[in-house]
């Protein structure tokens, strides 16, 4: 019994450490990182649910570290909205994302990019500024963007959040309410802002086809977005019948492993010709 007890504390006190460890170490790579641009995006097609064309393109970040090796983006993420490095780190994205969106073009590739905006950046008042300068650097229009806002961003109805997003829209950007359903309840922001796309939380796509409420809500939202003159993007389709399913109830967007995980830009280009082809 005797060390049973202290074994567990002892466990759970290592663990403790272990965490805090990471943590210092995620905080010094990650401001190295950043110093040296050392982040790269991959890409996931978004695919018409009635044509099966790619009608855009979501882009999402990535980070190798040698200490650390790969770091996922929830991870790494929320330590720089913790500690305010995500607003040079989306800085960074968002000039990758330009370099890539010129690149394509170049290729003859015309696709809208979309690109996630954390709540805290959006909060920012260099936020809009610095998207401009960087779209003027690039030499780029802010028509081939969209910007994926969370629950979290618009919740807060300010009339500097109208404000922005009316703003982000009259320069050319579309706007996505990302994680739809997972955050916070209240449905009046979806008339007071300018939404151009819904996207649905892949929690409540995994079981539409075994669980009728699952559907019935997945139904309801899309009738809604519908109504109010947004489409309806479905994310983390990984299988046909969800396919099947969401296109039967006017589902207008599929993005998920279904049709392809997010792919480094080589790869990208690769799966875009294939796909035409096809
Ligand atoms: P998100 O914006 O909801 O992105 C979708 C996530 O689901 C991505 O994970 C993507 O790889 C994954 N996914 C896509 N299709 C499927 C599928 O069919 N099945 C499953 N199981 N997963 C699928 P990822 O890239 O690990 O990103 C996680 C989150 O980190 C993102 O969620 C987003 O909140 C954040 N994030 C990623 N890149 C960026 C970025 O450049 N800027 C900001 N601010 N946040 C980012
Ligand atoms: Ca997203
Ligand atoms: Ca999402
Ligand atoms: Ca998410």
């Amino acid at each position: 019994v005797k060390t049973t007890g202290r074994g567990g504390f002892e466990f759970y006190f290592e663990e403790l450490k272990t965490n805090a460890k990471r943590k210092i170490l995620i905080d010094t790579e990650l401001r190295k990182a950043i110093d040296a641009k050392d982040f790269f995006l991959h890409f996931q097609p978004k695919v018409c649910a009635q044509t099966q064309q790619v009608l855009g393109l979501e882009a999402l970040v990535r980070w190798q570290n040698e200490h650390l090796g790969f770091v996922s983006p929830a991870e790494f993420i929320d330590y720089a909205e913790e500690t305010g490095l995500i607003i040079p780190l989306s800085e960074i994205i968002f000039e990758k994302a330009c370099e890539a969106q010129r690149d394509l073009q170049a290729q003859g590739i015309h696709l809208p990019m979309a690109i996630n905006v954390s709540s805290i950046h959006f909060q920012q008042r260099s936020f809009i500024p610095q998207l401009l300068e960087t779209l003027r650097a690039y030499d780029i229009a802010a028509k081939h963007f969209e910007i994926e806002v969370t629950e979290r961003t618009v919740m807060n109805d300010s009339a500097s959040t109208i404000e922005k997003l009316v703003q982000l829209k009259k320069l050319g950007f579309k706007i996505s309410i990302d994680d739809f359903g997972t955050g916070y309840s209240s449905l009046s922001y979806l008339i007071k802002f300018p939404l151009d796309f819904l996207k649905i939380d892949r929690s409540f796509i995994q079981q539409i086809t075994t669980l009728d409420e699952k559907q019935a809500v997945v139904d309801a939202i899309i009738q809604m977005s519908h109504r109010l003159n947004m489409k309806v993007v479905a994310e983390g389709v990984e299988q046909e019948k969800q396919v099947d399913l969401l296109r039967a109830m006017g589902c207008d967007i599929i993005q998920g492993y279904y049709y392809s995980k997010p792919l480094p830009f080589e790869e990208l280009i690769a799966f875009l010709s294939f796909w035409d082809e096809h």
